[in-house]
């Protein structure tokens, strides 16, 4: 904190400094009422500033020839006709006047050049009976005059001892007209180096400005989201504008002259949109300091007045000018506690905004002055000032870029790391799952089983029986459906117990496991009810089949569980080429053929078709 203080402070002294320098490049002749002494002047003492009291002829145009010797009344030059130190008779900031002055004693080996400022808003110039320069018309009415603007550079030659000055000035376009602004005269070299060299400066910071605004578009134009870029590109552009169409106008000397109604609008214009501009860039930078909400209740402030510049006439919205630059200081005033908030809150490269708004701020404030003609020096500052404060605002754009490259790089080196987590988890975890598939396929397989297979014998139930026939049955095939029921069970069970009578049944049924083939299939269809289909066999196939299953039950072995003789069943069949629909009805013929063995003795077979 303390650090940018001291910063401040030294911008600050060396302001000064520079001040005092371009002050004291200016000599000054003895003056009295209407005549410069150039008798003490010597080469290389440096340019005069032709300040001090002219002779004033008011709503008069004088020629050369017209006047011999400066009289009163006299009038502090430079001045604007509305000012307090101005002539009595002159109350109005607009109208004509013929100023003179005599320069005497001039040394007669110097070849002289004149600085003509840009006055208010029109002038012609008279050295002796010569006419050497012009800005606009200098008429007597609104319709006879014509505005103009920019700086002068014109060279003289070498002068008689005693020259005559007679200088035209008019005003009926500014709120307020008059030569505002100091002539200088000075030997040719020097004063045209002076020139020269002012123009080549301004010419640089505008082609510098045009740069950095160009930069920042393209980097806008390439992240449209980049709001603060943007609005940056905006204000160097508005900047280079400014400075190139001021004073010598490098703008101008390259692309020509614009028509002065245009000119006047584009300098009020760029004064009354670079406030809000900076205001919505320091939202953009910092939105924290400066809310949304403030930048655009400016911004709308600044409408009408942007309104006024365009559409009214400019003799009207010059009149404004004290309002306008009041709103600027409003709006600095704004963006300077913002940035306090800034510099407290200790945010990225805010130090350096701070140094560049200061210089910006001093350079408005010193201009200002100048313009109100609190201060006597010709010399603007802002075309520096805001170079330093578009070069701070630069420097922390690309603080903020570095501080977000940083962390883009950490946040993807983080990315990196926690997506080989990632990784890592999502392979265990899919290991983890594939097993868990495994075993759940398993599980899958048993309860498949377990729902399909009959608990106590292992064969085929009666629900997955039926299941198997039906779909068997699309295929449509030839087949042979056997019933069978076992004979006097009871008596197994009430004689030996149900265990027994279990066992009995399991050992029946793996008899039927036994002997039957792959496409053949065994259910248990109730207690001690069995069925088997059998495929692709023949009448007589099926008869030995019969026989064949009737011997090997019957020889079942029993001896190791209970003392039984052996068992015997009752076997009905049917046969026919089985479809969806004559399923229940096959079983049913099997049912009636077995219930027929039941009827006629037990322990035999026999056939549907034969009942
Ligand atoms: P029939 O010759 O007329 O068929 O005489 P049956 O005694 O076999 O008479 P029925 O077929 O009507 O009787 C079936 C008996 O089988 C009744 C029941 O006690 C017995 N039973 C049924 N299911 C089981 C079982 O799972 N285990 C045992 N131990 N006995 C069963
Ligand atoms: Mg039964
Ligand atoms: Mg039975």
């Amino acid at each position: 904190m303390h650090r940018v203080f001291a910063r401040i402070g030294l911008l600050i002294v060396l302001a000064i400094g520079l001040s005092s320098q371009a002050i004291a490049h200016f000599h000054l002749v003895d003056q009295a009422d209407g005549l410069f002494d150039f008798s003490q002047w010597q080469s290389g003492a440096g340019v005069v500033r032709l300040d001090g009291r002219w002779g004033i002829k008011w709503q008069q145009q004088l020629a050369p020839n017209d006047w011999e010797s400066v009289t009163p009344p006299w009038i502090e030059l430079p001045s604007t006709w509305d000012q307090p130190s101005a002539l009595e008779s002159v109350k109005s900031g607009q109208g004509f006047a013929t100023f003179t002055a005599k320069l005497i004693n001039l040394p007669n080996n110097v070849r002289w050049s004149l600085l003509i400022p840009e006055q208010s808003t029109a002038f012609r110039l008279f050295v002796n009976d010569d006419l050497v320069a012009e800005g606009g018309i200098a008429g007597v009415s609104p319709a006879s005059s014509a505005a103009y603007s920019g700086n002068q550079f014109i060279e003289l030659g070498f002068l008689p001892a005693e020259t005559k000055l007679t200088w035209h000035v008019t005003n009926f376009h500014h709120d307020s007209g008059g030569p505002w602004q100091s002539l200088i005269l000075g030997p040719y070299e020097e004063l045209g180096k002076h020139y020269f060299l002012n123009t080549f400066d301004q010419a640089i910071v505008v082609t510098l400005a045009l740069l950095a605004s160009l930069f920042l578009m393209i980097q806008y134009f390439i992240d449209r989201g980049d709001k603060a870029s943007g609005l940056l590109a905006l204000f160097a552009f508005i900047v280079a504008l400014r400075i190139g169409i001021t004073d010598n106008q490098s703008i101008y000397l390259v692309l020509g002259q614009l028509p002065w109604q245009l000119h006047v609008r584009l300098l009020y214009l760029t004064m009354l949109i670079s406030a809000p501009i900076i205001l919505f860039w320091q939202h953009y930078m910092f939105p924290v300091e400066l809310s949304k909400k403030l930048a655009r209740n400016i911004a709308y402030g600044f409408v009408p007045a942007v309104a006024c510049v365009v559409f009214l006439p400019s003799l009207w919205f010059t009149t404004l000018l004290m309002l306008f630059q009041s709103m600027l200081l409003a709006a600095i005033a704004i963006y300077c506690w913002s940035l306090l908030k800034v510099i407290r809150h200790k945010r990225q490269g805010a130090m350096y905004i701070v140094i560049g708004a200061t210089a910006l701020l001093i350079t408005i404030l010193h201009d200002i002055s100048v313009y109100s003609q609190w201060i006597d020096n010709s010399r603007l500052w802002i075309t520096y000032g805001l170079l330093a404060f578009l070069f701070s605002l630069g420097v922390n754009v690309l603080f903020l870029r570095a501080k977000q490259k940083r962390q883009v790089v950490s946040l993807s080196e983080q990315l990196m790391v926690a997506n080989k987590q990632l990784e890592a988890r999502v392979a265990q975890r899919t290991v983890e799952l594939a097993e868990k598939a495994d075993a759940l396929e398993e599980a899958n397989d048993k309860l498949q089983v377990l729902a399909n297979i009959d608990g106590l014998t292992g064969v085929l139930n009666r629900r997955a029986f039926v299941e198997q026939l039906e779909m068997l049955a699309r295929a449509k095939p030839k087949v042979a459906l056997l019933m069978i029921d076992i004979d006097h069970f009871k008596h197994v069970n009430d004689n030996y117990g149900h265990v027994v009578g279990d066992q009995v049944l399991k050992r029946l049924s793996s008899v039927l496991m036994d002997i039957k083939r792959e496409n053949d299939r065994v259910g248990r269809f109730g207690g001690e009810e069995f069925m088997i289909l059998l495929q692709d066999i023949s009448e007589n196939g099926l008869d030995s089949y019969c026989r064949r299953l009737l011997k090997e039950i019957h020889d079942i072995d029993f001896s190791d569980i209970a003392p039984i003789e052996g068992i015997t069943i009752s076997l009905g069949t049917t046969a026919a080429i089985m479809s969806v629909k004559n399923i229940d009805q096959l079983i049913q013929q099997a049912d009636e053929a077995m219930y027929y063995v039941k009827n006629h003795g037990r322990n035999n077979f026999k056939h549907f078709s034969t009942l």
